[in-house]
């Protein structure tokens, strides 16, 4: 009772938005409260931003995005992976308010959020390599 996608995309912001939608739609299926699919949106929303302008800095690459649901358990797998630069330190990565940017753009708060809005949150990274968050609602 596992069902399954996968969307491959080009490194661009306006993907975030494209992405959070698709995630929202097929969550449908899983019949979510408005609450549970705003959460899964922020979540995705931030992994996606954080492979386009960490990840491969801005510049061209692919990130990808793997939806489960598993009707049974009503339970929604995210993963959201690059193969850009990859994270050095991901405990400190995951900290509050930590942030590599010095454009003070950034607040250093995803993955704060995808943990506050997910019930489980897993990051995999190889420096050079790539990144791979997996969340679960
Ligand atoms: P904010 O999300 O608040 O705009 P931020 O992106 O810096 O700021 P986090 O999303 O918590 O904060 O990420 C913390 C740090 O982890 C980033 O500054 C970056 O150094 C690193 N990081 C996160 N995702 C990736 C990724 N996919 N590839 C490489 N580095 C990453
Ligand atoms: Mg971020």
């Amino acid at each position: 009772a596992r069902e399954h996608i996968r969307l491959e995309m080009e490194s661009r912001s306006d993907n975030e938005e494209f992405a959070r939608v698709v995630a929202a739609v097929f969550m449908s299926r899983l019949d979510p409260t408005i609450e549970e699919t705003d959460d899964v949106k922020t979540a995705v929303s931030e992994a996606v931003t954080n492979a386009v302008i960490h990840g491969y800095k801005e510049g061209e690459g692919t990130v990808w995005m793997e939806l489960t649901a598993d009707r049974k358990d009503r339970c929604l797998t995210v993963r959201i992976t690059d193969q850009g630069v990859g994270i050095q330190d991901i405990e400190k990565a995951m900290e509050p308010m930590y942030t590599t940017d010095r454009s003070g753009d950034r607040s250093g708060m995803g993955f704060s959020f995808m943990e506050a809005f997910m019930d489980q949150v897993e990051v995999k990274s190889e420096p050079g390599r790539g990144t791979a968050v997996t969340m679960k609602k």
